[in-house]
């Protein structure tokens, strides 16, 4: 009846109110956490897919160790960032903290070899007016090879300004810095995409990855395999849980994969002992 209908109407304001007051305050904490040093970066491995699969390289993955709730992930507050136009200072943060932890990871392994860092960059932050020059000066300071950093993007960038991700992207490229389509499949129109923007390495969606018993989508994740094949992109399947999912992926043609199957998510001292220990063997 119309009474509880009413007392829905306010029930519903009083917690989109709550919601706001969340937020505001989450942000707030989010700046005192940029202060007070409580984020933290954590390091998935990436392996070869090949007969020896060797470690090629890490995926940076932020965390927030939150003074009363723990350690937080980044679905609990990177929205909250974007929104709230913290994104731009996290993302400096992020970039700065992974460009020394790659410098020690490069001091641990003294091989030719050496593993690259993949980071992740939010669509707003890639298209902020000075992100290309932010990223100059870091990379300098760093005194590190570009070629061991790869930036992760997702489509949405491209969807925002196509023409401007393309300058940037190939700016970047020509510094020697890899470049990275995250999350493939997922979006929009990634054909056209993959076809304009100059990316280095694909980055297929672990929901492919995870459903391949499917005939159906081993079609499709045949056919991303195929055209990556043909623009001379990289592939890197992510989400590999079970050795089932590694084999069939490498004999689709995936160069890398990356999953729980060969790490979980760790601190850089694991990482940095893992990486010590696939020098060994
Ligand atoms: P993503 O870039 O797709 O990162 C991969 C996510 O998949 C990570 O979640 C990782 O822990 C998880 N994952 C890896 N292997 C497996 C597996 O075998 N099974 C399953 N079920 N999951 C797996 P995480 O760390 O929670 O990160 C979530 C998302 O947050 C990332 O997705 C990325 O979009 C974003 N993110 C993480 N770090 C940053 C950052 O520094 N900056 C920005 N802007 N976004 C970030
Ligand atoms: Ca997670
Ligand atoms: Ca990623
Ligand atoms: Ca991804």
């Amino acid at each position: 009846g119309k009474l509880s209908d009413t007392g829905q109407i306010v029930s519903f304001t009083a917690q989109l109110g709550n919601k706001v007051r969340q937020r505001r305050q989450l942000l707030m904490e989010l700046r005192d956490a940029l202060k007070n040093e409580e984020l933290l970066l954590y390091y998935q491995p990436i392996f070869a897919l090949g007969e020896c699969q060797s470690l090629v390289g890490f995926e940076a993955l932020i965390r927030w160790n939150h003074p009363s709730r723990g350690l937080l992930e980044p679905q609990d507050f990177i929205p909250a960032a974007e929104d709230g136009g913290l994104i731009g200072q996290i993302g400096d943060w992020v970039l700065e903290e992974a460009l020394s932890a790659l410098k020690r990871l490069h001091q641990a392994n003294e091989s030719v070899d050496r593993p690259y860092l993949s980071v992740n960059i939010a669509a707003a932050q890639f298209l902020q007016p000075n992100f290309a020059k932010r990223l100059y000066q870091l990379m300098r300071d760093a005194d590190i090879e570009c070629s061991a950093l790869t930036l992760e993007i997702t489509e949405s960038v491209a969807l925002v300004d196509t023409v401007r991700t393309a300058a940037v992207l190939g700016l970047i490229r020509q510094w020697g810095v890899r470049t990275s389509l995250d999350d493939f499949g997922t979006g929009y129109s990634s054909l056209s995409y993959l076809k304009n923007l100059p990316f280095d390495t694909l980055k297929i969606d672990k929901s492919f990855v995870q459903t391949m018993s499917d005939r159906r989508c081993r079609s499709i994740v045949r056919a991303i395999l195929d055209i990556a094949d043909n623009l001379e992109l990289n592939v890197v399947a992510e989400g590999i849980e079970t050795a089932e999912q590694c084999e069939t992926m490498r004999l689709m043609g995936a160069q890398s994969g990356q999953g729980y199957l060969f790490g979980r998510p760790m601190s850089e001292k694991s990482a940095l002992t893992l990486l010590k220990n696939d020098l060994l063997s």
